[in-house]
Order: structure tokens, then C-alpha cells, then sequence
């Protein structure tokens, strides 16, 4: 026979039918109460409707069958805890009905105090508590809460009562309206649910207690509580637990009272109880802001012994759960009750702070210490946030939060503005806004505050290179539009100017009219050095930076990054001074012209070369060979036509030559594809000078540091190879190019060669790329446009819908999609493990910064993981925290993996 389903479970007055391990079914708030009972600390007896229920509601629209039966029984004994009785009129039992979700989300859903009370009990409650003004206040509330939430009358409409109520009694508080004011209030509110139901609230308290559950159940579907759970990732079919609860009244005179509080600073994670306490009022007075709470200090001189009792409570609970809780109370009549306790939410500062200090107090260990802080919290700690303090704006639009952080600024249209203005003095900070960004954005996107795109994605151009820069950037913001002909952003029917001020919030992807107030990073943070140091000792596998320049690397080696795991080469091109050569190199009509121009480059990157040494010394530096399709360095056909328009007007014909030879390279260089065009390796095996100007500006730079001490590390890293003939090949012309350079300089120094790992076809063939190899590097940004067929610039279009709809989970471009893209890597590990034991492998794509991807990574067993130098610190935290992790080692990592070879 089946086992009946339980759905009820009680706590309090030394019954206890759960604990804090039953938190998926008890929610975080009754697996509390359980806990708190067993500690026998004071809890108001009640019951939690697991979170089973919820979820059968969900899907049947209604309760399950056997529930009326175990509630019924649950609400006996509940009745016989208190010594009263559910529906009895002269001595009933009022009930609280409160949502408590497995993952906390204050405030997302509904609550209903003083359920159970009809016009028929309000005698009994005044008699039982010496106060009709008590017991007509409770009713005003009951009608209040059940007309706003279960029956969805406009708020407005309570309030605008309570508003005249204190108005005529010419009191500024509902607590100070008298008797008659509130029997007042009761018969208007009465009214007003009759206008909008054609009947008054029920009154029978078993119909009412049915409505307020399911109530808070719907409430789990509300707006709000879906954006914060969309906000949070808390996944949608988890339901919420209800837990109904016996009144105890805060509002039962000014000896009763409520509070909220933290066991330490919420904000800076300082040891003192934190919080707020209003005298003679319910929970709801605190949140709705008509009554000004004293501090929770205040209870030491007002209630003394409340106070104690209440500061020893909170204590024991924190050294219970060995963590910082937030706690609701109420006291009834000089009695404290405690009424929730779950681990206190923190800003990034009070959890590294709290985390250090509970170590130094012996609760927890380094290691607890370190998986406790939310990867995030560091990217809040090192970097400018919005100020919400003063409440959040209405969201103009939001996109991808492509590179954390905040920032204010006037739009620009252009990067061109963008440098102009910043030039100016005094300027105000700038917001460059477009509907995507080119390489030749560079200049812009250096001096601009922020960048915000209409189209692209997480690793795409502006992403990329605004992450590498550590500036704050959103993508794929599709709400905007960039109106190039009138020279305005458009956002719906609005229009914003060049000049406008504009707000972004990169971390969620949140964009504001105007200019909001920020908070800049403290200077320094040592309790997050503490965190960050402990977290190196746990390290297992190595953060490196994706680095391109000599300040990256030295902001990389000041967070301990273990070398430089991709140098993008081509980032190298942009800047004004090497842009004509590389232009020149392209335009070239032989492979002597081609050589001539690489010359002009050659001293160039070779000193660039020996910066990246100098600052890594001997850590490993792996530097890509040129990489994107050439086109990406000529100006765009449009610019150079109107360009050549101008100089036709002029007359100027060496000009005009130039610009037809020019507009004609543009027209042969251009692709339908360019992603899956003439790039990476391809164009080393029809332009081996390009290959040869760069091996010998690597290797020339290695001997010259070598000249000074200095023992570099060089690696060559070959983009997009597709398979072993390939890489084969390259090797090979690597090899010669070195063999000759070392003959040139009479010394050689040692280098290695690698392959980047970006295409499906070069995953699956690892195995014999391995031959050619020492080092593999996983290109997860290409990976994963390749192997979904997403091109990472455009798909910002539809990914969204791909996630609203459940479609993916997440952006594939941001945390490894470990099913498909990671099973590829899993392959190729294991080939080129088997194939070459020594080998090291390395993941140098965006999801190489991304905490979910580098867990996934680690239990891959890779050595190390690259990320741009802003993410640095965030990986190390990451890694540290998947330290515990089971990880196959990598001997059998090569023996399970190998399983998969193919061919
Ligand atoms: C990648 O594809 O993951 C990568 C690191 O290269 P890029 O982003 O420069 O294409
Ligand atoms: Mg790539």
C-alpha cells in the first residue's frame, strides 16, 4: 500500500516533527522554528505545510485530498498547546499564515496575521486580552491583510481610511487612533471589501485560514517573487513551505512590541546586535515605515530583561548555526517569543568580515570560511556600486551583465565623442552607448566610464575587451536602440541625447535614467586579503590572466595570477601608432610588401613581448598567434566611401587612389561569415610571414630578457585548429622559424607549443593534436558558438528567450554548458591526457572567470584556468571552494576519460 503523504509538521510546545535538515520540505523558516524548538528556545507553537503541498497546488490548482483531515488534527492540537480553540467565540485562536521558502527571498511573498478572528470572536479576543481596542485593532488588520492579498483590493483603498481615521483624531499614528476611531475603521473596511466583493470577508475561520494559505501559495508565482528568483537562479518549481503559527500580539500594549534584528552588522559585518524595535505593534508596522523603530539598543534600557534574555537567545543561535542570523521577535506582555531565524543576509563587506572573525573565533575553519563568501560579494567589494539606499529607480531596460560593476555618465554616440569629450577638461564621465561595438571602438572604450550595447553577448567584442580593461559593461540591452540618423538613443518611445546622464548597474544587467549616487570600494580591504590569502592555500589548480598588455599583466601578478594564460595579440594592432602598419601589411599585393610592413611591427611587439616577460618573470606567458579575420583592422566600406566623397570634392588623387585600392581590399576581405572564415590558424597557412613576424618578436623578446636576468617562459599558442595535419604543419613552421632566429642571435631559449581547443572537430581529434602539443587550451568562447551554432555577437536576440522559456538554464556564454560543450571538453581532456601525460591543460575562454564554470572545470581536473585580471581574485575564490570537491584524480581521470575516444 502506498505511504499517505505527510504534508504537516509540527514544532513548538515540546512537540517537534522536524529539524534543520528537512529545510526542502520545511522551508527556511520552519526548519528555524523546528530547530529553535528543539533548542528550546521561545517559539509561538505552530505548524509548517511542507513545501510538498505548495507544489502539488501548483500543478492540481488545489489542495491535495488528504490534507483537510491532517490539518484539521494539526489545528486541534495547536488549539490544546494554547489552551484556546480555533473558531471559538469567546476564547479563540488566532493563527498567522506566513510563506518560508527552502532559499530565503525577504518579502517576496504574502503573510496574514490574526486569522481566524470574525465579528463574532472580537468580544471573546477583548475579554481575553482586557482590550476591545486590542481586539478591534487585530480585526482591522485581519481585513486589511485578507482585502490586499487574498482579494486583491487595491492597497489604496485600506489606507486611504486609516488616512482620514488619523486625520480626524489628529494623531500621526494608527496605534494612537482610540477605540471609536477603530470601530470606525472596521465597519469602513467592511465597506469597502462589499464594494469590490458584494459580500463581506468570510466568516468562518476555517474558510479564512484556507484562503490564507492558499494565498501565500499563489503569492509564490507573484511578479516580484519570480523576478527575484529569476535574479537569484532559484529554480521555479521549488514552492514555498507555510508555516501557520499562534498569535502572539506586539500590539497587545506598551509593554508588547515587535522587532527585527542581525546578530552583527549587516552592513559592515561589525560584532553588534543590528536591528530595529517598535513598542506595541505588529510585524507589518515595521516594514510598511508609518512608525519610526528605535534601535534594538534601545530594549537594553526600556525592556532590561527582554533585552538580556533576548541578546543571550540570538547568541546561542549563531553559535549554533556557527553563523550570522537574522531574527524576527515579538514580545507579548513582557514575554519574548522569537518568531524566525535564518542566516542573516550580508553585503560582500560584512561577509568577508564575519567570516574572518568567525574563524578567530573557532566556529567555523578556513576553509568553511572561504565557501562562504558568494563570489560575487568580491566583485561588489573591489568595485563602484549603484547607491540604492535611497530605493531602486524604475529600470529603463536591461541587457547582460557582461562586466561588473557600476557606472554614471553623459551618453556618446561614438567612440570618436567619446575621446573628445573626455579630452575636455573637467569633462563629466561618459557612457559610450551603440548598438554594437568594432575593434576600432578601442579608443572610445578606454576613456568611457561604461559601455552599454544594444546587441551582443557575453563574450562578445565589447565584452571581452571591456572586461579586460575591468570596466563596467552591458550587452545585449535590447530595449534600446541606437539611432545613428538623428543622433538619439531610443528606449521605447523615449528619446535620450548625447549629453543625457545615464546609470548602469553591470552586475545585474540593470540600466537607469539619470544620474544615481554611487559607492566607490574602500582603498583597501584586509579582511578580504585574509579571505583571498586563505584561498591561495587551498588552491589545487592555477589562475592565470588573459592579459594583452604590460599594466594587465602587472594588475594580474598583484592578485597572484600564475601567469599569462592568453595574450591576445591583435589587441596589440588597435592602438593609432601600429594600426597603418598592420593596414599596410593587409593591403599588401605580394608577400614582399606583406614583409616590409611586418618589419614596422616586428620591434614593436617584440617590445610589448619583453614587457610581458619582464612582469611574469618566470611564470608562463602563452601568447596567441594572430587570431581574427583581417578585415576586422580596415575601417568599414561606409567610412571610406564617404571618405572618398570628400576627397573627390578636393580633387585630391593619390588620396582618391588610395581609397579605391583601399575600398576594393575591404570588398575582397569581406565574409558572409567572418566567424567561420579566413582566421585564426587558417591565416598563418596563407600568410606564414604574418606567423614568422610573430614567432621571431616572441622569441627575439624571450632572448632579450633572458639577457637581463630575467628566465621567460614563452609559450606559442596556435589559434582554431581544427585537426593533427594542421597543427602538424604549424608546428613544424613554428619549429623552423625558432630554428632560425636562435642561429640568427647565436642563443636559443626554450618555448613551448600549444593549441587552442575551439572547434568540435579539434575536441574530438585531441587525442592526435596531443602529438604536435605540449599545452591545450580550451577557446570555450568559440566552443561554444561553434558547437551550439550561437554566434556569440548575435545571439543576444534570442538567448534571452532561450532562458525565460526554460529552454537553457543559463547563457551558454557565460557558464559552461557542461551537457554539451562540457562533454567535448571531458573528451578532449581525456584524449590528450592519454595521448601525453605531461601535457598541460588550461581553459582561457570568458567561462574561465565564471565561479559555476570553474567548478565544473575543476572537477575536470584541468591545471589551470585564465580569466581577464578584474576576475582574478573571484576565480581564486572559486577555485578554492571547489577544493572539497570531489576531483578525479588526473591517473584516473585518463583512465575513465579515455573512455570516450573516438576514433
Ligand atoms: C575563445 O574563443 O574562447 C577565446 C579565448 O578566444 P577569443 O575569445 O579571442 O576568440
Ligand atoms: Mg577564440
Amino acid at each position: 500500500m502506498k505511504r499517505k503523504e505527510k504534508y504537516i509538521y509540527r514544532f513548538g510546545n515540546r512537540a517537534v516533527d522536524g529539524d534543520e535538515s528537512m529545510r526542502e520540505i520545511l522551508g527556511g523558516k520552519g526548519a528555524g522554528l523546528a530547530e529553535m524548538t528543539r533548542l528550546s528556545i521561545p517559539v509561538p507553537p505552530g505548524f509548517t505545510i511542507g513545501t510538498n503541498a505548495c507544489r502539488h497546488y501548483m500543478k492540481q490548482g488545489c489542495l491535495p485530498a488528504e490534507f483537510d483531515d491532517e490539518m484539521a488534527a494539526a489545528m486541534d492540537w495547536l488549539g490544546r498547546s494554547v489552551d484556546r480553540r480555533f473558531g471559538d467565540e469567546q476564547n479563540p485562536l488566532l493563527v498567522s499564515v506566513r510563506s518560508g521558502a527552502v532559499i530565503s527571498m525577504p518579502g517576496m511573498m504574502d503573510t496574514i496575521l490574526n486569522v481566524g478572528l470574525t465579528q463574532g470572536s472580537l468580544g471573546g479576543l477583548a475579554a481575553q486580552s482586557g482590550s476591545l481596542r486590542f481586539a478591534l485593532d487585530a480585526y482591522r488588520r485581519l481585513l486589511q491583510m485578507m482585502g490586499t492579498v487574498v482579494l486583491q483590493i487595491p492597497k489604496k483603498e485600506f489606507d486611504a481610511v486609516l488616512d482620514a481615521a488619523r486625520a480626524r483624531e489628529k494623531v500621526s499614528t494608527d496605534s494612537e487612533l482610540s477605540e471609536t476611531a477603530l470601530e470606525d475603521v472596521v465597519q469602513l473596511f467592511n465597506s469597502a471589501i462589499f464594494r469590490y466583493e458584494e459580500k463581506i470577508l468570510p466568516q468562518d475561520p476555517n474558510e479564512q485560514l484556507r484562503l490564507a494559505i492558499q494565498a501565500v501559495f499563489d503569492s509564490w508565482g507573484n511578479e516580484r517573487a519570480e523576478y527575484y528568483r529569476r535574479l537569484q537562479g532559484i529554480p521555479d518549481h521549488l514552492g514555498t513551505a507555510v508555516t501557520v503559527q499562534a498569535m502572539v500580539f506586539g500590539n497587545a500594549g506598551w509593554d508588547s512590541g515587535t522587532g527585527v534584528g542581525f546578530t552583527r552588522n549587516p552592513s559592515t559585518g561589525s560584532r553588534e546586535m543590528f536591528g530595529e524595535f517598535l513598542a506595541n505593534a505588529q510585524g507589518e508596522d515595521i516594514v510598511a515605515g508609518t512608525r519610526t523603530p528605535l534601535p534594538i539598543a534601545a530594549l537594553a534600557s526600556k525592556m532590561p530583561e527582554v533585552y538580556a534574555e533576548l541578546a543571550s537567545v540570538v547568541h546561542r543561535l549563531e553559535q549554533h548555526y556557527r553563523d550570522a542570523q537574522d531574527f524576527e521577535f515579538t514580545v507579548e506582555k513582557g514575554k519574548l517569543f522569537l518568531l524566525q531565524t535564518r542566516s542573516a543576509k550580508r553585503s560582500g563587506v560584512a561577509a568577508v568580515r564575519i567570516a574572518v572573525d568567525m574563524v578567530d573565533d573557532g566556529l567555523i575553519s578556513k576553509f568553511e570560511a572561504v565557501t562562504r563568501i558568494q563570489p560575487a560579494s568580491i566583485g561588489e567589494i573591489l568595485s563602484p556600486q549603484l547607491d540604492f539606499s535611497a530605493g531602486v529607480p524604475e529600470v529603463l531596460t536591461v541587457g547582460i551583465a557582461a562586466s561588473p560593476g557600476a557606472a554614471v555618465g553623459r551618453i556618446v554616440l561614438s567612440a570618436e565623442e567619446a575621446v573628445r569629450i573626455a579630452a575636455l577638461p573637467g569633462s563629466d564621465p561618459v557612457i559610450l552607448v551603440s548598438q554594437e561595438t568594432t575593434a576600432e571602438d578601442i579608443h572610445g572604450m578606454a576613456v568611457a566610464a561604461g559601455l552599454l550595447t544594444a546587441n551582443g553577448g557575453a563574450t562578445s567584442h565589447a565584452a571581452v575587451v571591456a572586461r579586460g580593461m575591468g570596466k563596467c559593461c552591458i550587452t545585449g540591452a535590447k530595449g534600446i536602440f541606437v539611432d545613428e540618423i538623428r543622433g538619439v538613443m531610443r528606449v521605447g518611445d523615449a528619446v535620450y541625447s548625447p549629453g543625457d546622464w545615464i546609470s548602469l548597474d553591470a552586475s545585474t544587467g540593470r540600466v537607469f535614467a539619470g544620474r544615481l549616487p554611487m559607492c566607490m570600494p574602500e582603498e583597501k580591504n584586509p579582511t578580504l586579503d585574509t579571505i583571498l590569502k586563505w584561498a591561495l592555500d587551498l588552491k589545487h589548480l592555477d589562475v592565470r590572466a588573459n592579459a594583452d598588455t604590460p599594466v594587465d599583466a602587472r594588475n594580474a601578478r598583484s592578485w597572484g595570477a600564475r601567469g599569462i594564460g592568453l595574450c591576445r595579440t591583435e589587441h596589440m594592432f588597435f592602438s593609432t601608432d601600429r594600426l597603418p602598419h598592420i593596414r599596410a601589411m593587409i593591403l599588401a599585393s605580394n608577400s614582399d610588401e606583406r614583409r616590409l610592413a611586418l618589419d614596422k611591427l616586428l620591434p614593436m611587439q617584440q617590445q610589448d613581448f619583453e614587457e610581458l616577460f619582464r612582469q611574469m618573470s618566470s611564470l608562463p606567458v602563452t601568447i596567441r598567434l594572430l587570431d581574427p579575420p583581417l578585415h576586422e583592422f580596415l575601417p568599414s566600406l561606409d567610412e571610406v566611401k564617404t571618405e572618398l566623397a570628400t576627397v573627390r570634392k578636393e580633387g585630391n588623387q593619390d588620396a582618391i587612389n588610395r581609397l579605391l585600392i583601399l575600398s576594393k581590399r575591404i570588398q575582397t576581405l569581406a565574409e558572409i561569415n567572418p566567424m567561420m572564415g579566413h582566421r585564426g590558424c587558417r591565416l598563418s597557412i596563407t600568410y606564414p610571414e604574418i606567423l614568422e613576424m610573430q614567432v621571431r618578436a616572441i622569441l627575439q623578446a624571450a632572448i632579450a630578457v633572458a639577457e637581463e636576468g630575467v628566465t621567460p617562459n614563452p609559450e606559442i599558442m596556435v589559434p582554431l585548429i581544427a585537426g593533427a595535419e594542421e597543427m602538424r604543419w604549424l608546428r613544424r613552421k613554428i619549429d623552423e622559424t625558432a630554428t632560425k632566429i636562435f642561429e640568427d642571435c647565436g642563443v636559443a631559449v626554450p618555448y613551448h607549443v600549444g593549441a587552442m581547443i575551439e572547434l568540435p572537430r579539434a575536441a574530438l581529434c585531441a587525442g592526435a593534436i596531443a602529438e604536435h602539443i605540449s599545452f591545450a587550451s580550451f577557446g570555450t568562447n568559440d566552443l561554444t558558438q561553434m558547437t551550439f551554432g550561437f554566434s556569440r555577437d548575435d545571439s543576444g536576440k534570442f538567448l534571452d528567450s532561450y532562458v525565460e522559456q526554460g529552454i537553457l538554464k543559463s547563457n551558454p556564454f557565460v557558464t559552461i554548458d557542461r551537457e554539451g560543450v562540457g562533454s567535448l571538453i571531458r573528451i578532449a581532456i581525456g584524449q590528450l591526457r592519454a595521448a601525453n601525460p605531461a601535457i598541460v591543460v588550461g581553459i582561457c575562454g570568458e567561462h574561465g572567470g565564471d565561479p559555476a564554470s570553474i567548478e565544473f572545470f575543476s572537477s575536470l581536473g584541468v591545471d589551470y584556468v585564465s580569466c581577464s585580471p578584474a576576475r582574478i581574485p573571484v576565480a581564486q575564490l572559486a577555485v578554492a571552494q571547489t577544493a572539497a570537491i570531489p576531483i578525479f584524480d588526473k591517473e584516473s581521470a585518463t583512465q575513465q576519460l579515455s573512455e570516450h575516444f573516438v576514433g
